[in-house]
């Protein structure tokens, strides 16, 4: 039945469903262990014949109720919730590739990923190709190497906010035979569901909308089940794991096999594992998500389309906005909304950010996006202070420009407090 229910429904009522005098809402379950009565119930559960719990590391109640409607929202077959976006990220590739083998990447990536990618994957003996999310798929697909692994790109890039061509992008995973990995942390489920464009896998950094209060840093990695790994190229799911007797994953486990690996080897070895209190507070953000990034997108559509008018204001990057050139892919992936980030730029450059940055009121200055409470930041005073104007310039960071992440206040308060922020600057 909860799979035909509507997003909003499945956000409110999914995942736990409490039988007579149980708690209302999903208690949190902070406990490292849990207690067994005999030996064979542990060699079972060790051997990963019965699906209880063994470890706080590898799963727990409260993280399972979580993960259980986060699956369900994105229309998956089940999820892995991770310690941040960044863990997802890592765990995400690392269970499918090893030194040695390689990465196709789009560009245009939030700051950690881009650094993951570009610095700490290549340590590891993985390397990453980025390409041009624009390039044609002839270009992208002559960056294929026999032993690429996987695609990697945002559904809307953070903080150039280009919105993914996933027919594209789809076509040319399929075509290579290799899984499609995307970060849907901009939209959420509730306005883009990736595995319905072709998608395998899909992170989110549940710090942002989900959490949606800025309360927690964590992610979460969710399996789509419908990519076949039994072509050859991945013998790390189809061949024996000695860690657990020559078990093979996609023959015990079918189209949770990737997700299984990901929780029972690499959560297991390397422990990147969220709080009970944290999994319990991402469950909370999921319930009023749907409420949350409608309210989101339109403020951040009408801030755009006052901001597209001021005199100040010289020019405004919001894919939701007509003028966009991603907005024939927000009426076709994102038709609900396009998100509550945007980025502007300020006549009077550096000078007048800054004084921009410091005069708002209601909108606070925090190096965040995704929270309740409307933010500003001016990366070029700020986040990207220690490099050079062309390398700021380089990476999309202009002097004059400024990220707005619109919170869910009322529209009319965020407008008068930009107003006079942009008279003060
Ligand atoms: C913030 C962010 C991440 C990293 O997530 P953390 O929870 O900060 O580790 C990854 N992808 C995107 C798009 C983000 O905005």
């Amino acid at each position: 039945m909860s799979d035909n229910w509507k997003i909003e429904t499945q956000a409110v009522q999914g995942g736990y469903q409490p039988k007579a005098t149980e708690p209302r809402i999903p208690t949190i379950c902070q406990s490292t262990t849990y207690k067994y009565d005999s030996a064979d119930h542990v060699a079972k559960l060790f051997d990963l014949d019965l699906p209880d719990h063994m470890y706080t590391r590898i799963s727990n109640p409260t993280t399972d109720e979580f993960e259980k409607k986060i699956a369900m929202m994105e229309g998956g077959v089940a999820a892995l919730a991770t310690s941040s976006g960044q863990a997802a990220s890592a765990l995400a590739i690392l269970n499918i590739c090893s030194a040695g083998q390689h990465v196709v990447s789009a560009g245009t990536l939030y700051g950690g990923t881009y650094s993951l990618f570009a610095n700490t994957l290549p340590k590891l003996g993985v390397e990453v190709t980025f390409v041009d999310p624009e390039a044609s798929a002839e270009e992208i697909k002559s960056h294929f190497r026999e032993n690429t692994r996987c695609v990697f790109a945002e559904t809307i890039g953070n903080p150039g906010l280009n919105v993914l061509d996933f027919e594209k992008f789809s076509a040319v995973a399929r075509q290579m035979g290799v899984p499609l990995i995307i970060d849907n942390t901009f939209p959420t489920p509730v306005l883009c569901r990736p595995f319905e464009h072709g998608a395998d896998i899909v992170i989110h950094s549940t710090t942002k909308y989900i959490d949606g209060h800025a309360t927690s840093v964590g992610g979460v990695i969710i399996d789509g089940g419908r990519f076949d790994w039994t072509g050859g190229k991945f013998p790390e799911l189809t061949e024996p794991d000695t860690s657990y007797h020559g078990l093979r994953y996609t023959e015990k486990f079918g189209p949770l096999a990737y997700i299984i690996k990901a929780r029972v080897q690499y959560m297991r070895d390397l422990g990147t594992t969220p709080a009970p209190m944290n999994t319990f507070l991402f469950n909370h953000g999921l319930t009023t998500l749907p409420l949350r990034m409608d309210r989101h997108s339109t403020n951040t559509l009408a801030l755009a389309r006052y901001l597209e008018k001021h005199p100040k204001v010289s020019w405004v990057n919001y894919p939701g906005l007509e003028s966009h050139p991603s907005y024939p892919r927000v009426q076709k992936y994102l038709p609900k909304g396009a998100s509550g980030v945007l980025t502007f730029g300020i006549k009077g450059g550096r000078e007048a950010g800054i004084k921009f940055m410091e005069a708002t009121k209601v909108i606070a200055l925090v190096v965040h996006v995704g929270d309740a409470r409307s933010c500003v930041l001016h990366p070029a005073s700020t986040t990207h202070r220690q490099l050079t104007e062309e390398q700021q310039i380089a990476s999309g960071v202009t002097p004059d420009l400024i990220r707005l992440s619109v919170g869910i206040e009322h529209i009319d308060d965020l407008i008068a407090d930009v107003e006079q922020a942009l008279q003060a600057s």
